[in-house]
């Protein structure tokens, strides 16, 4: 809990200052690679249960001082959250928060571009247990209103959606998703609290795959879920336990290690990423750049408009070519890597696969000349933007000479 959160600071320096040791000549907290807790005598272990609240150190899978100065960290870098629940990745964070919300019977829409194991979780483990998914077009608020119905429980975003970069209006989604009484949660992982206050914009949970920018090492795995309420923070964090997770302490110490700098990360990752978008943008070669930071790109006014920050993953549509062209770009890249995930400190580069996993939108779209369809996504890292940029020439040479 971020009982002593001091409001007058900014966000830049509470990164700094958040989830420190509790003893004032350490600057970090000590990694408490423990499950056991000791107790003095059998009436002080007793007791424990009774008096056992968050942030204290009571049995290693309820979270030792390690884990709990990441949340609380998260917690308070996050505008408007109450408390923070760690899982042992974003996906884990993603089916874990679904979990907390919604039951047999009941109905969970979810956009159209989110995370394809997030489809999968909705499609699979929530169908098993009786939960119907509904999935909804993020850029069509009369299509999104006619979808609740009684049973409507909650709403999945994710901003801007993956792959395909959408942005969508969360506050006239979460307003809608208000009338009906339904909780919205959000995959906030691309801007992350830094770059996207989610509660402010009218979402009840906020997930983040630590994974990404907060680790931004590409070392650990680690998600989070932070709420704004009291009540589905007590949710979230039961359901977690009834599932028996729990991060590693050493991980834990790596993502807090990793949010000092997630900051100044970001900054220049936005400004690389900008810079080749741009650059990108003029090619002949490329038809569009999925990247809402751009100007002039699908979905930059409402970014402008919702968003404090960005970072460094986009897209981009080649013009024409084939996947064979494309693979060609990718494998001639020399400081890209090919692989997944993102946010890391490293670029990475990966053909875009859309076909068949999207039912309520069409890819490519609809008003795209149809011979522009195969897309590669960008994680710009840390490297020079000017060493990037010349890469990617060579990407671009090597399918000319085919
Ligand atoms: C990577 C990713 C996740 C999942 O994170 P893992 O730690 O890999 O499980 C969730 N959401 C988005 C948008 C992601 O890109």
């Amino acid at each position: 809990m971020a009982g002593g959160t001091d409001q007058s600071q900014t966000t830049a320096t509470r990164l700094v200052t958040s989830g420190r040791s509790n003893d004032p000549h350490v600057v970090n907290p000590p990694v408490y690679r423990a499950s056991t807790h000791l107790y003095d005598d059998c009436a002080a272990l007793r007791e424990a249960p009774k008096s056992n609240r968050d942030g204290q150190f009571f049995y290693g899978r309820r979270g030792s001082p390690t884990q709990w100065a990441l949340s609380d960290a998260l917690t308070e870098i996050e505008p408007g959250a109450h408390g923070t629940v760690l899982y042992p990745s974003g996906v884990a964070a993603i089916a874990g928060a679904l979990l907390s919300v919604v039951g047999p019977g009941d109905v969970l829409l979810v956009c159209d571009n989110a995370y394809d194991p997030s489809r999968h979780i909705a499609t699979g483990l929530l169908k098993r247990m009786g939960v119907e998914a509904r999935f909804f077009d993020p850029l069509d608020l009369d299509g999104f209103a006619g979808l609740f119905c009684e049973r409507t429980r909650a709403v999945l975003l994710e901003n801007p959606g993956s792959l395909t970069m959408e942005v969508c209006d969360v506050p006239a989604l979460a307003a809608i998703a208000k009338d009906h009484q339904a909780c919205v949660l959000i995959d906030n992982t691309w801007a992350g609290p830094l770059g996207f206050a989610a509660f402010a914009h009218g979402c009840d949970i906020s997930i983040q795959a630590l994974t990404k920018h907060v680790g931004g090492h590409s070392d650990l795995m680690m998600g989070s879920v932070s709420a704004a309420s009291q009540g589905l923070y007590a949710k979230l964090r039961h359901v977690s336990q009834e599932l028996g997770q729990v991060v590693s302490p050493d991980d834990a110490a790596l993502a807090l290690r990793g949010l000092r700098t997630m900051g100044v990360r970001l900054d220049r990752c936005t400004a690389s990423a900008l810079k080749i978008a741009h650059w990108l943008d003029q090619r002949p070669e490329v038809a569009h750049v999925l990247c809402p930071m751009l100007p002039g790109a699908p979905g930059h006014e409402l970014w402008k408009r919702d968003f404090t920050g960005g970072c460094g993953l986009f897209s981009f549509v080649l013009k024409g070519g084939d996947d064979a062209a494309r693979c060609r770009l990718i494998d001639a890249l020399e400081l890209f890597g090919i692989g997944y995930s993102w946010g890391g400190f490293e670029s990475l580069a990966t053909p875009v696969g859309i076909d068949g996993s999207r039912t309520a939108t069409r890819w490519p779209k609809p008003e795209w000349d149809e011979s522009d369809r195969f897309a590669i996504r960008l994680s710009i890292g840390l490297e020079e933007p000017d060493d990037l940029i010349a890469d990617l020439e060579r990407g671009f040479a090597a399918v000319a000479r085919a």
